[in-house]
């Protein structure tokens, strides 16, 4: 019922010239017509990415934006240019923006309303560091996230919503939650959006798993009844390691 979302999230890497010849290779390759896919590209490879793929049905993300439309925010972009370029996806809360640059649950939830309210889909992320899962507070952790980053997201935008579980301590370490805490996590997910709002729309929800996320593991996590894609930073920056994360079938 859910169609499966395979995101590459390229963080600060490539520089336009290298997106067009990353992106170039991987239209080149077999990809699976049935899973959504999504490049995640750097503000400065927007525009030449859409370009790109205009013909492709690869759609184009970004990995930020602020919540105002315009004016004195100096560094920022906008939603308004997000929309002009054809951005279709916008990560936010990642845990690299929490953590680094300080972004709170309030900033946060500020950017997934506007997201939506500009028709962009917001891939929204949430996960405990390794401290929390050693004292067993991964769900009280998700849960004041995702309450917090959700509020006044409404029944109707909840469905546009991805949501990206990803264990802090699993990003860039190669260290993987295994396929069954990833589920358990995803599911806790589920089950807290049937709380905040119903079981149908929790149903339509789709949740990504990310974290060292690789074309040998890809297939057992994406088995799972409650993970309907992934979110894959390092793997996604080969052409033959991307689609084979997409072609996980
Ligand atoms: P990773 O990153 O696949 O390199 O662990 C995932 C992410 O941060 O989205």
């Amino acid at each position: 019922m859910r169609k499966p979302i395979i995101a590459g999230n390229w963080k600060m890497n490539n520089t336009v010239t290298e997106t067009l010849t990353l992106l170039k290779e991987i239209t080149s390759l077999d990809l699976d017509k049935e899973v959504e896919k999504v490049v995640v590209v750097p503000f400065t490879s927007a525009y030449s990415a859409v370009d790109l793929l205009k013909d492709s049905d690869i759609k184009v993300g970004c990995q930020n934006m602020y919540y105002e439309e315009s004016g004195a925010y100096t560094g920022e972009i906008s939603p308004l240019m997000l929309n002009d370029l054809g951005i279709e996806y916008v990560i936010i809360g990642h845990s690299e923006r929490r953590e680094i640059f300080g972004e709170d649950d309030n900033l946060i939830n500020n950017k997934v309303i506007s997201a939506l309210k500009h028709n962009i889909n917001p891939i929204l992320c949430c996960g405990e560091t390794l401290e929390e899962r050693e004292n067993n507070k991964q769900e009280e952790k998700v849960r004041n996230q995702l309450i917090n980053d959700l509020k006044d997201v409404s029944a109707e935008d909840i469905t546009k919503v991805v949501i990206a579980y990803e264990p802090i301590w699993a990003i860039g370490t190669g260290k993987t939650a295994s396929s069954n805490d990833a589920e358990e996590m995803c599911k806790f997910i589920r089950n807290l959006l049937k709380e905040l709002y119903n079981e149908e729309l929790a149903e339509k929800v789709r949740i990504q798993y990310g974290g060292s996320v690789k074309p040998n593991n890809v297939s057992e996590i994406m088995e799972k009844e409650n993970i309907d894609g992934a979110l894959v930073g390092g793997a996604s920056l080969k052409a033959d390691n991307y689609a084979a994360l997409v072609n996980f079938r």
